[in-house]
């Protein structure tokens, strides 16, 4: 699953990783930090790598969604 960091989003801006989600699981509501649909999310991990705030447990580190398996 991905998790959030709250801690660490200044939540002062748009996340502009809400359109590098392939699956529109990502969603944030107002400057908010955002939040991850994990019923939706299939582990491509693009928002892992564009901001520290998404952290991956158990989804990204074999590079593959372990649901899949
Ligand atoms: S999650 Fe990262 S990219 Fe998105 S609003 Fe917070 S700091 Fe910005
Ligand atoms: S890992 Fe991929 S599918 Fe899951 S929330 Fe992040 S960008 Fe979307």
């Amino acid at each position: 699953m991905i998790v959030i960091r709250k801690e660490l989003c200044p939540q002062n801006h748009a996340c502009p990783t809400l359109p590098v989600c392939p699956v529109g699981a990502i969603s944030q509501q107002g400057f908010s930090a955002p939040t991850v649909d994990n019923d939706k999310c299939i582990c491509c991990c693009k928002c892992v790598k564009s901001c520290a705030v998404f952290v991956s447990i158990g989804c990204c580190e074999n590079g593959r969604d372990p649901r899949l398996a």
